[in-house]
């Protein structure tokens, strides 16, 4: 989804600060901002037979926050394979399966939590993780022909 087609539920993510949203409510204004697919193998999430989690770009356990702009929606497959690893490694590891991952995705939410960090302050341990994933995510952009 283009940010020119911006529709009225993208004012969600604009709100400065709701951090104390349930991780229910987190997960309807992650589906409406980016859609029901898996953020990593792009099937569709949140149906009967998929239901869609929680992914947090920065994990938890590198002190990533449960904000709605460290978090993407994702199939439990993706989310439990991917474990620890960074965006960026798991990509690559994708890409290298023939799927297709939103690269593009990953890095405009990583643009609005390095945003939404500077705005709220904190975040130590996320910051510089943010940063390197950044970097690594845009070179690893596939090159224009
Ligand atoms: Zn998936």
């Amino acid at each position: 989804m283009g940010r020119s087609g911006r529709a009225p539920a993208d004012r969600s993510e604009e709100e400065p600060d709701r951090p104390n949203l349930s991780r229910a409510a987190r997960l309807r204004i992650i589906l409406e901002r980016d859609g029901a697919t898996c953020v990593w193998c792009g099937r569709a999430v949140d149906t009967d037979l998929v239901p869609a989690t929680t992914e947090h770009l920065v994990p938890r356990i590198k002190g990533g926050p449960s904000w709605v702009e460290n978090e993407m929606a994702a199939c439990a497959r993706c989310n439990r394979e991917r474990s620890h690893r960074t965006p960026a490694e798991w990509i690559d590891e994708l890409e290298r399966r023939g799927l297709e991952p939103d690269r593009e995705a990953v890095l405009r939410t990583l643009h609005k939590l390095q945003e939404a960090i500077a705005r709220r302050g904190g975040q130590r341990r996320a910051r510089p993780y943010v940063q390197s994933q950044l970097r690594r995510l845009e070179r690893g952009r596939p090159q224009p022909e």
